[in-house]
């Protein structure tokens, strides 16, 4: 079995540590040839891991992990015919939604990511958790069992769905607040930035349910509660995003659930008004 995990960032660099525990020759893949430093949560011992560029790939690959940022995915895309092969099952390890359309492979599944990390320059810290969730398929099945011996969690879902959507609201409310806000959750102490937050989810809620999820104002209350229990200093990716001037993950979150109630009639102000300055934000790049 070979594995290659295309990415070697936050997501990406802990797939390939983990999976290298029970599956030595696991690749972590980038643009170039590198060497980053790992540092695991709870200050265990920390680790070094190649990055071998595209180019050295000599045999294809029967499972890839692609973690990179969404508007990074084209550019994966366009290098992946060479170091696959018609059985390959590729997993997509990000955030948002839509992007499965654009890959033309078949045997390929959005995972919903519960890895938290951060990479500065060539350093990945893991701050906590291994979690992917999968349509539970023949396929995904027998990668669940591949990853047994390993730290990374599979889980598999009869409703992937759901879990999808799910973690696309959370996503919506918080980092659209943060970035717009350009602070980190402490806005939230803001009745008025809550009552926003509330209306963006619950317009994402409305699209959801046209999309035929059985979401309703219990999620809302739900996704609140998570909230609650943010740190003041937490930022989000956006949030970091934005306040460095790097692109946004916009068009597969707020961008996807935009074009979705567009095509719905879904009457959307909050979210109009969000993706409008982010918009304006993104137009930079
Ligand atoms: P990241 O740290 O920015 O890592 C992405 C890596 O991919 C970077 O090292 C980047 O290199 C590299 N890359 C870009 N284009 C590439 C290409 N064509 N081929 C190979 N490598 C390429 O991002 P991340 O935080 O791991 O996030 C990955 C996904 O997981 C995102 O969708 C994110 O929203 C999601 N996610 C992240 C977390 C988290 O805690 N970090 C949690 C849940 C979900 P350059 O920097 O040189 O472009």
């Amino acid at each position: 079995m070979t594995i290659g995990v295309i990415g070697p960032g936050a997501v990406g660099t802990t797939i390939a540590i983990e999976l290298q525990q029970a599956y030595p020759d696991t690749l972590l893949i980038g643009k170039q040839k590198n060497t980053l430093n790992y540092f695991p949560e709870n200050g265990h011992q920390s680790k070094t891991i190649s990055v071998t560029p595209y180019q050295d790939i000599t045999q294809p690959l029967d499972i890839v992990f692609i973690a990179v940022k969404t508007y990074q995915l084209e550019s994966v895309i366009t290098q992946l015919s060479p170091i696959i092969h018609e059985e390959t099952i590729i997993i997509l390890a990000q955030n948002g939604y839509g992007q499965l359309e654009h890959i033309p492979y078949p045997n390929s599944y959005q995972a919903v990511v519960y890895i938290s990390g951060q990479k500065n320059n060539n350093d990945v810290t893991h701050f906590r958790d291994y979690r992917l969730h999968l349509k539970d398929t023949p396929r995904t099945r027998k990668l669940q069992k591949l990853t047994d011996q390993t730290n990374i969690e599979i889980i598999l879902e009869e409703n992937i769905e759901e879990i999808i959507w799910y973690k696309l609201l959370v996503n919506l409310g918080i980092n659209s607040i943060t970035a717009l806000g350009r602070d980190t959750a402490k806005l939230l102490h803001s009745s008025h930035i809550r009552d926003i937050c509330r209306g963006i989810i619950l317009e994402g809620i409305a699209v959801a349910r046209a999309e035929g999820l059985n979401f309703d104002v219990n999620t809302l209350d739900s996704i609140m509660t998570i909230y609650e229990g943010y740190p003041d200093q937490m930022g989000t990716s956006m949030y970091y995003d934005i306040t460095s001037g790097r692109p946004l993950e916009m068009e597969t979150i707020q961008g996807y659930i935009y074009r979705k109630a567009q095509e719905y009639h879904i009457t959307t102000p909050y979210l109009n008004t969000v993706y409008a300055f982010l918009s304006a934000y993104q137009s930079q790049f």
